[in-house]
C-alpha cells in the first residue's frame, strides 16, 4: 500500500517509517499507510511554518475569507464519503462521522467570518492630544496537537481560528486516526493557502513532543489525556510559550425526582453511550435523587441492554466498536476496578464476540462519590449510577472530582435548574439536554483539571491565536 505522505512546505514529503492504520469494526482491514514524521521532519514543517508566517499574517482579511470558505464548502460537499471515512478510522457509527464532518465544514465556514470580523478598541487616552488603539496581531507559528476521538472537528476547531487569525500551522493529529486527518489537509492544500502555512506531521507522542520542544514554535494548543497536557505545560511554561489544553472529564447527569423520565432516560443513554463514551463531554456519572431511583435503573437497565453494539458501518448498529485493543482492554479493567470496590455491574460490560473491539455499555451502581470508577477518566461507555437523598446533596456529588468539563441535570424545577447552572463546577452546563452534543459556533471548554488557558471555538478562541498591541498616536 502505498505511503500517504506528510505535507511540509506545501510538498509531500514521505518518511522512512510507515504506521498502519486499522479499522475497529474489522482490524483485518488496513484503511491506509501513513508516513510517521521524526524530529527531522518536525524540524522542516516549523521551518517552513516560519518562512511562510510573515507573508500570512500580513493577508488580507478577505484572503483568509476566501480560503476557510473554499475548505468549509469542499468537507461539506464530500461530508458522506469524508465521514464514511471517519467511520472506518474511529468506529463512531457513519451518522455520527457525518454528523462531525458537517460541524467541521461549519467551523471552516464560521471562521472564515471571524477572519473579516477581527476588530480591535479605539480608546480615549488619559492624556491631552493622543489617541490610543487596541489592536490584534497573529501569534506566530502555531503547534496544533489533536487526540483520536474527533479525528476531523478537533483539528478543524483549531486550524480553522488559527488560520483565520494570520497564524502558520504545524498540525499533529493522533497516530489513531490519521486518515482523517490527511484527508484534511488535502483539501486545505488545494484551498489556495500559500504554500508553508499550514503543514501536516503525523506520528505519534514522539512527533507531538518534537513539536512542542521547537523552539521556533510561538504557542501549542493540545486535546488530549491530562498526563500529555501537564508535559506540555511544564515546557511551554519554562520557555514562554503561549499555550492552551483541552484534557479530560468526569461529567455527571444529576437526574432529580421531578425530572420527565423519559428525557432523563435519552440523555442519559446519549451522554454516556453515543460515540461510544468517547467523549470528553460524555456523562460517565448518573446521579439520581432517591424518589425516582428505583424506577429510573430499571428503565435505564433496559435501555442499555437494549442497545444494538456492531460494525460502525452497518445501518442497525446504535454503538460502534471502541476505538483499539488498548481502550477496550482499559474499560475492562474498570469494570473490574469498579466490582471489586464494591460496585454492581448492572448491565453491559463484556467483550462481545466478533471481529472488531466490540464492547456492550455498562452501568455499575456503586453510590460512593469517592470511588475510583466515580473519579477518574475512563472514556469508554460506561456510566456509574449513584443514589442521592435530594438535590443539595446530588450538587456536592456532582462536584466532587477534579475534573470540570461538562455537567447536566434532569428537572421540571426553574429553581434547581438555575442553581443548578449556578454552582456547577464546570464549563459548559446542560438543562434537560446530554452532558456531550455542542453547538459550533460558542466557547467550548471547562474548569478545574479539564482544561486550561482561553476557551476554543466561537468567537473566543481569537483570545489564543492573537497577541495584543497597544498603539499610542500623538
Ligand atoms: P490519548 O490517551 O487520547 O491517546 P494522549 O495525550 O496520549 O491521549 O494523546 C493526545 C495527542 O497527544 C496525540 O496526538 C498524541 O500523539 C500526542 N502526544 C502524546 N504524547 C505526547 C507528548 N509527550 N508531547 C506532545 N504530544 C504528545
Amino acid at each position: 500500500m502505498k505511503q500517504q505522505a506528510n505535507l511540509i512546505g506545501g510538498e509531500w514529503k514521505a518518511s522512512d517509517v510507515s504506521r498502519a492504520n486499522l479499522n475497529p469494526s474489522n482490524p483485518q482491514e488496513i484503511i491506509g499507510e501513513f508516513a510517521d514524521a521524526d524530529a527531522s521532519q518536525v524540524d522542516l514543517a516549523v521551518q517552513a511554518a516560519r518562512q511562510a508566517a510573515p507573508a500570512w499574517a500580513r493577508a488580507t482579511p478577505q484572503q483568509r475569507f476566501d480560503v476557510l470558505d473554499t475548505i468549509g464548502s469542499e468537507i461539506l460537499a464530500r461530508k458522506t464519503e469524508l465521514g464514511t471515512l471517519l467511520a472506518r478510522e474511529e468506529g463512531k457509527i457513519l451518522a455520527e462521522a457525518i454528523g462531525e464532518v458537517s460541524r467541521a465544514g461549519m467551523i471552516f465556514k464560521y471562521f472564515a467570518g471571524e477572519a473579516v470580523r477581527i476588530g480591535g478598541l479605539a480608546i480615549s487616552s488619559v492624556r491631552a492630544h493622543m489617541d490610543v488603539v487596541v489592536s490584534r496581531e497573529a501569534v506566530g507559528v502555531v503547534g496544533l496537537i489533536t487526540p483520536w476521538n474527533f479525528p476531523i472537528a478537533i483539528p478543524a476547531w483549531k486550524i480553522a481560528p488559527a488560520l483565520a487569525c494570520g497564524n502558520a500551522v504545524v498540525f499533529k493529529p493522533a497516530e489513531l486516526t490519521p486518515a482523517s486527518a490527511w484527508a484534511l489537509a488535502e483539501i486545505i492544500h488545494r484551498s489556495g493557502l500559500p504554500a508553508g502555512v499550514f503543514n501536516l506531521v503525523m506520528g505519534d507522542g514522539i512527533a507531538g513532543r518534537a513539536l512542542v520542544e521547537h523552539p521556533s514554535v510561538d504557542a501549542i494548543s493540545f486535546t488530549g489525556s491530562a498526563a500529555t497536557g501537564k508535559l506540555i505545560a511544564q515546557h511551554c511554561a519554562t520557555h514562554m510559550k503561549k499555550f492552551q489544553l483541552e484534557m479530560g472529564g468526569k461529567n455527571p447527569l444529576l437526574v432529580l425526582d421531578d425530572a420527565d423520565l423519559q428525557v432523563a432516560l435519552d440523555c442519559t443513554v446519549n451522554g454516556a453511550f453515543y460515540s461510544t463514551g468517547q467523549r470528553c463531554t460524555a456523562s460517565s456519572r448518573t446521579i439520581v435523587t432517591e424518589g425516582i431511583y428505583a424506577q429510573f435503573r430499571e428503565a435505564l437497565i433496559a435501555r442499555t441492554a437494549a442497545l444494538q453494539v456492531g460494525a460502525a458501518l452497518d445501518p442497525k448498529t446504535q454503538i460502534g466498536p471502541v476505538v483499539d485493543e488498548r481502550q477496550l482492554c482499559k474499560n475492562l479493567d474498570y469494570i473490574n476496578i469498579g466490582t471489586t470496590e464494591g460496585g454492581s455491574l448492572l448491565a453491559g460490560g463484556k467483550r462481545l464476540s466478533g471481529d472488531g473491539y466490540f464492547f456492550s455499555p455498562a452501568i455499575v451502581e456503586n453510590h460512593d462519590p469517592s470511588a475510583r470508577l466515580n473519579q477518574e477518566e475512563i472514556f469508554g461507555p460506561i456510566t456509574t449510577l449513584i443514589k442521592v437523598k435530594d438535590f443539595e446533596q446530588g450538587m456536592v456529588v456532582a462536584n466532587s472530582t477534579p475534573f470540570g468539563l461538562s455537567g447536566g441535570i434532569c428537572t421540571t424545577s426553574l429553581k434547581h435548574a438555575s442553581q443548578f447552572r449556578r454552582e456547577m463546577q464546570a464549563g459548559m452546563v446542560m438543562v434537560n439536554a446530554p452532558t456531550a452534543g455542542v453547538d459550533y459556533h460558542v466557547p467550548f471548554g471547562g474548569s478545574k483539571a479539564s482544561s486550561f488557558g482561553p476557551r476554543e471555538q466561537g468567537g473566543m478562541a481569537m483570545e489564543f491565536y492573537t497577541k495584543v498591541k497597544t498603539h499610542y498616536l500623538a
